[in-house]
This record gives structure tokens, C-alpha cells and sequence, in this order.
């Protein structure tokens, strides 16, 4: 059986002098990653591939009379960050949520509802969620009239802060067929006016006439918030995400938008662990586009839940809930199995694994399927998360030649409670960057996102201080677990790269890979610690194509 190890390396040998560049970044300061030390001087590009990187006098022989130059004036350029865990397609969802958080008046809700309304196709569901009367002067519950006198042509349907009450618009209510006639459920109301009739306002059980009979997003809202979302990645420096459990359906919109031309990211698929999906791609094979732009080469499953919610699989019971051991949400006969599948069919694989005993037997699934290193080790399967490890897993784990797949953002998100969930012995193998690489292991950083917000630049900050953004704890949470920049910014390019098989055409910057790069307003290996998190992305480029540009930059 042949596998596809490595994606195609550059189809040209680069050549010197004879074509002119489509485009010089001169006078910069360039971290390739791959190599330490940074380049000063310029990079060119010709056919969205690097043909030189180095000092400023030796571009001149790629400039022609059609070369355009941009002037860096001594700013930082680093390889386009990657997201090895990310969900696009939710994050274009999450966006086009109204956020209703912080509201003052009914007003102010009406209003952004309506604007959200006039980004969509007329019918389309406008979600939204955050309003609390409470915060309002007027303090009773909200009537539909004048949302519905705002949003006439789309159903609107608005959570409460608290997720116990929603308001609808009229369209909504005549869509659902509520009417002065439908009797409230048990456990629920719809709040009437005095003739009897919804106000469109649900209380608790009622809302669940709603839910399940939002219809599912048509593809050209599937592909609208495709688009969102990237422009959201590209302008915070990312040109390379992932989607972390891709379904048909959602497969289908990243396929359209392709094949017009309109994906204006890298983005690799994972598939999500449906029989009759992965039995169609496992009989087609990994989708390997020689330019990287779109891949569909993963298969993405879960070994368990959340540590938050106790839903992670622990080896001995929760430190804080005596008797509960989690659970594992996918049998290890299922994982080896699915695993077994895609390494015959040439995809990689990576299990969901938060708590020790989720990894232990995402672990023992993994290593059932897995040739022996170093043959295991070029499939590139990958930990999801990675969270709470024995250490031996952690040893284990790297052996293997398994990828840690992990998410700064998640430890310093999670620190105010992590230690109430699994006590002080078992931290020492949460969240451990660290452990994972002096293992001799792989870090492939990313966010989760829209779980964490698409910001890499909190991803860096994070795995640099494990610190919140007011700069606590003192020092950093488990300080002994963080990176250097050079290791975390590696974790946000080559090594994504490498745990996506992208790092043979980006994650670097090097003549021949893709020019797939970030211009900085501040230079992100040398600001403060604390600056990090307010660098700004001033130009984004991806295969040579500028796609983000700050407003108010040359
Ligand atoms: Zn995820």
C-alpha cells in the first residue's frame, strides 16, 4: 500500500536574475524560523513562491519594470502563523452571532439584530445571545414589536445572558406556527399580552419549540461565513487554520468556495468520525493539492470530554468531585480501528484526549494501529490537546513519534480551576509544553478557536509567560512548563506545518516554500512579553498575494 508521506515540494528549482520577482519586501527584519539567526534586508517573490531571502543589495537582480516593492522601513516579517486546532467554520458561525453581552437598552438590541439582518440573505436566521434586562432602565421583559418592526424579513431568535429565555420576532414566531393557540409546555412558558397572544418571549422549556427547527444554513451561508471567519484569521496574522471535525456538509461549502477561487486562507481538513463519511474518503483517499491551499488528509476523534465540565477521563477520580472519573466517549476498540482504516487509506489521525486516562487509552489506540518508529512516526498522527498526562505518556507520546497538538490559551484559561479538578501531583503533567519537548516530542500550537479567540498573538503571549493578559500570576502559572518565543513561534509555524504535512511548502521562510508571511507593526521577537498580545498584523500575504492590509499602513 502506497502512502503519501509529504506533500509535493516546490515544482520550479528557484532561479536567479533570469524572471523578475512579482514583489520585494526590502529593508526588513525576517525571522525564517527554520534557521535562528533573522535576515536583515529583503524577501522576493515570484509565482507566490520565495526566490530570495538575504541581504537588500542582492535583490536588486530580481527587480524588474513590473516588481512591486514594499518599503518595510525595518519592520518584523515572520512566516504566516498556523493554527494546528481550529474550527473555521465555527468561528464564521460565531461571528455572525449577535453578541447581545453588555447591551444598555431593548433598543440597542434592536438595532444589532438589524445590522447582523442586513449582512445576511433575506430568510436566513439572525442568532444572538447575551441581552439582560436588568441592565436596561426599563427592567420588564422585552416585547417583539419593535424588533419585529426592525427585522421584518428574517427570523430572529435572541438567547437571555443566562440561556433560560429568548426572544423572537414575529417571523420567527409565524414560522415555528406560534400562536395565541399554543398551549405553553411543561416545564415552560411563552409570556402573552392580555388578549392571550406570545409576546415572544420563551421561558425555559419553551424554547425547545425552537431548537432543532432552526433549518440547518444553506451553503451560501455556509460559504458567507467561511469568508468571515478567514478575513478574521488573516488580518490577526494567521494564513494557515484548521477545521477540526469537518462534516459533509461543511466539507461541501470549503469545496465550492475553492473550486470559485474565494479561499483566501490555507486551510486543512480534519474529517469528522462518521461511518459513511469516512467510508467514502478512505475509498477516494487524502485530498492533496499540490499548491497546499485546500487539504482534506485527517481524521479527527475523540477520546473524551472537557476537564471544565468533568468530562475528561481521569485514571483516578476528580480532586474536587469524590467518585467521578470522567468518561471516555469512544471505545479504544473504535480508535484503533478508525486508525487502523486511515493509515491503509493515507490519513492522519488525531484524538481528542484532555484527561490522563483519555490519553493513556488514545495513547494505547494509537500505538496498536501505529507501525514501529521511526515508520509510526511519518504517519504524524497527533495528540489532540494533550492535557493532563502521566508523565510516562508524556515519555510515551514522544516515543511514539505522536505530535502534542496544544493550545497555550487553553492552559491560561483553565488555570483558575485546574488545580481544583486533578490536585497539585497530577498539574505536573497538565498542560506541559515543556515535558513534551524535552521528551524529544513534537508541539504543534494552536487555539481551538472560536473555544479561544483567533488571535495568535495570545497563543504566543501565553505559551511565553502562562500568564492572563493583567499579566497573573507573578511569574506564570507552572512557570517551569513555558516556551521560549523562538520555541513558540516555531510551535506556530514549522511545527503546525509539520504536524499538517504543510512544512515542505510553508511554516518558513525559505527560497522555494510558499510566500505565505506577516508583516509587524512591532517586531514580536523582541517587544516586551507584555506587548505581545497588542502586536498588529500590518500586511498578511498568502502565496505571494497581499490579503490583509492594516488601514493606515504603507
Ligand atoms: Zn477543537
Amino acid at each position: 500500500m502506497a502512502i503519501l508521506l509529504t506533500t509535493a515540494g516546490p515544482a520550479v528549482a528557484p532561479t536567479y536574475g533570469e524572471d523578475a520577482a512579482d514583489l520585494i519586501l526590502e529593508h526588513g527584519v525576517f525571522h525564517p524560523v527554520a534557521t535562528p539567526q533573522p535576515v536583515t534586508g529583503s524577501l522576493a517573490v515570484r509565482d507566490g513562491v520565495i526566490v530570495y531571502l538575504g541581504a537588500d543589495a542582492g535583490a536588486a537582480a530580481f527587480a524588474g519594470p513590473d516588481t512591486e516593492r514594499v518599503e518595510l522601513a525595518g519592520r518584523a516579517v515572520t512566516p504566516g502563523l498556523i493554527d494546528a486546532h481550529s474550527h473555521l467554520l465555527g468561528l464564521g458561525t460565531a461571528l455572525q452571532q449577535v453578541d447581545l453581552v453588555g447591551t444598555e437598552s431593548y433598543a440597542e438590541v434592536v438595532r444589532r439584530s438589524a445590522e447582523a439582518a442586513a449582512e445576511l440573505p433575506a430568510g436566513a436566521w439572525v442568532q444572538g445571545r447575551g441581552w439582560d434586562q436588568n441592565d436596561w432602565t426599563e427592567k420588564d421583559f422585552p416585547r417583539h414589536g419593535p424588533l419585529s418592526a426592525a427585522v421584518p424579513d428574517h427570523p430572529v431568535w435572541l438567547s437571555r445572558v443566562d440561556g433560560h429565555a429568548a426572544l423572537l420576532n414575529q417571523r420567527a414566531m409565524d414560522e415555528l406556527g406560534l400562536g395565541a393557540a399554543t398551549p405553553d409546555p411543561p416545564g415552560g412558558r411563552f409570556l402573552r399580552d392580555a388578549d392571550g397572544r406570545p409576546t415572544g418571549v420563551l421561558v425555559d422549556n419553551a424554547m425547545d419549540v425552537v431548537r432543532g427547527k432552526i433549518p440547518p444554513p444553506s451553503a451560501e451561508l455556509r460559504a458567507q461565513r467561511l469568508r468571515l471567519a478567514a478575513e478574521h484569521c488573516l488580518a490577526r496574522g494567521l494564513t494557515t487554520v484548521t477545521d477540526m471535525g469537518v462534516s459533509a456538509v461543511g466539507l461541501a461549502a470549503y469545496d465550492a468556495l475553492a473550486a470559485a477561487g474565494e479561499l483566501p486562507i490555507r486551510a486543512a481538513l480534519f474529517l469528522t468520525d462518521d461511518d459513511a463519511l469516512l467510508a467514502h474518503w478512505f475509498a477516494a483517499g487524502p485530498r492533496i493539492d499540490p499548491t497546499g491551499r485546500l487539504t482534506v488528509r485527517g481524521v479527527k476523534l475523540y477520546a473524551d470530554g472537557a476537564l471544565g465540565s468533568r468530562g475528561a477521563a481521569l485514571v483516578e477520580p476528580y480532586s474536587d468531585d469524590a467518585g467521578n472519573l470522567g468518561l471516555l466517549v469512544t471505545s479504544e476498540d473504535h480508535m484503533r480501528e478508525v486508525a487502523e482504516g486511515a493509515r491503509q487509506a493515507g490519513f492522519q489521525v488525531g484524538v481528542h484526549a484532555i484527561g490522563d486516562r483519555g490519553n493513556l487509552v488514545a495513547l494505547d489506540a494509537l500505538q496498536a494501529a501505529l507501525p514501529a518508529p521511526p515508520a509510526g512516526a511519518e504517519l504524524r498522527w497527533r495528540i489532540e490537546h494533550a492535557q493532563v498526562m502521566r508523565l510516562d505518556d508524556v515519555q510515551r507520546m514522544a516515543r511514539l513519534g505522536l505530535i502534542a497538538s496544544m493550545q497555550p490559551t487553553h492552559a491560561t484559561s483553565d488555570m483558575p480551576w485546574a488545580g481544583d479538578r486533578v490536585g497539585a501531583r497530577r498539574l505536573g503533567g497538565a498542560y506541559a509544553w515543556r515535558k513534551v519537548l524535552d521528551a524529544g516530542g513534537r508541539l504543534a500550537l494552536g487555539s481551538d478557536f472560536p473555544v479561544e479567540r483567533a488571535a495568535p498573538v495570545l497563543g504566543l503571549y501565553a505559551a511565553v509567560t502562562r500568564q492572563d493578559l493583567d499579566g497573573q500570576p507573578p511569574g506564570g502559572w507552572l512557570p517551569g512548563e513555558r516556551l521560549s518565543r523562538a520555541e513558540a513561534l516555531r510551535g506556530f509555524t514549522l511545527d503546525a506545518a509539520y504536524s499538517l504535512f504543510l512544512d515542505s511548502l510553508v511554516g518558513s521562510l525559505e527560497v522555494g516554500k510558499r510566500a505565505d508571511l506577516v508583516v509587524w507593526d512591532r517586531d514580536p521577537m523582541q517587544v516586551p512579553a507584555a506587548d505581545v498580545p497588542s502586536l498588529q498584523a500590518d500586511l498578511t500575504l498568502v502565496d505571494g498575494k497581499v490579503v490583509h492590509r492594516r488601514r493606515s499602513t504603507p
